[in-house]
């Protein structure tokens, strides 16, 4: 992720997060699908074309997972202010999970300092409930990112 905020530069960058749930309400994230090229705040709305290939070349590559690999959510950039979710991001994921999506989805909002440290804030969104801060875990190995939902899973 390093390499692609370094080359979005001051644009806000973004994609979807893909992940396998590695146990209720753990999620290890396999990979994300980037858009460089659109770099508006307004990521929810963008054309899904270009998230959906790579969406499924992740899927492919990681059918040999144990757990259910899918989409986890939302994530971009925020190379100019702080890495928390804007009033505007908020909205459109509460939105989200309300009216169109999935009713579980995350969000993460990433800065990059320097050029190798990283900061990140993962917040959570299931519809019926208000959002939680999560739990995101950044291995400083830099091979596996575990993101976690931060609370048990609600029974349906
Ligand atoms: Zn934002």
């Amino acid at each position: 992720m390093q390499v692609f905020l370094r080359k979005g530069g001051i644009r806000e960058i973004g994609g979807w997060l893909v992940a396998e749930q590695i146990a209720p309400g753990e999620f290890e994230l396999v990979g994300f699908t980037v858009d460089l090229e659109v770099g508006t705040h307004d990521r929810f709305h963008s054309v899904p074309s270009l998230h959906t290939e790579q969406l499924d070349q992740l899927l492919a590559l990681n059918g040999n997972r144990v757990g259910r690999v899918d989409y986890l959510g939302e994530w971009h950039s925020h190379p100019t202010f702080p890495p928390v979710p804007s009033e505007m991001d908020m909205a459109a994921m509460i939105d989200m999970v309300e009216n169109s999506g999935p009713s579980f989805a995350a969000l993460v909002i990433v800065r990059l300092f320097g050029t190798a440290r990283i900061e990140a804030t993962l917040t959570t969104f299931q519809r019926g409930l208000p959002p939680v801060n999560g739990r995101l875990i950044i291995d400083d190995a830099g091979s596996e990112t575990t993101v976690s939902k931060g609370e048990k899973d609600q029974p349906r």
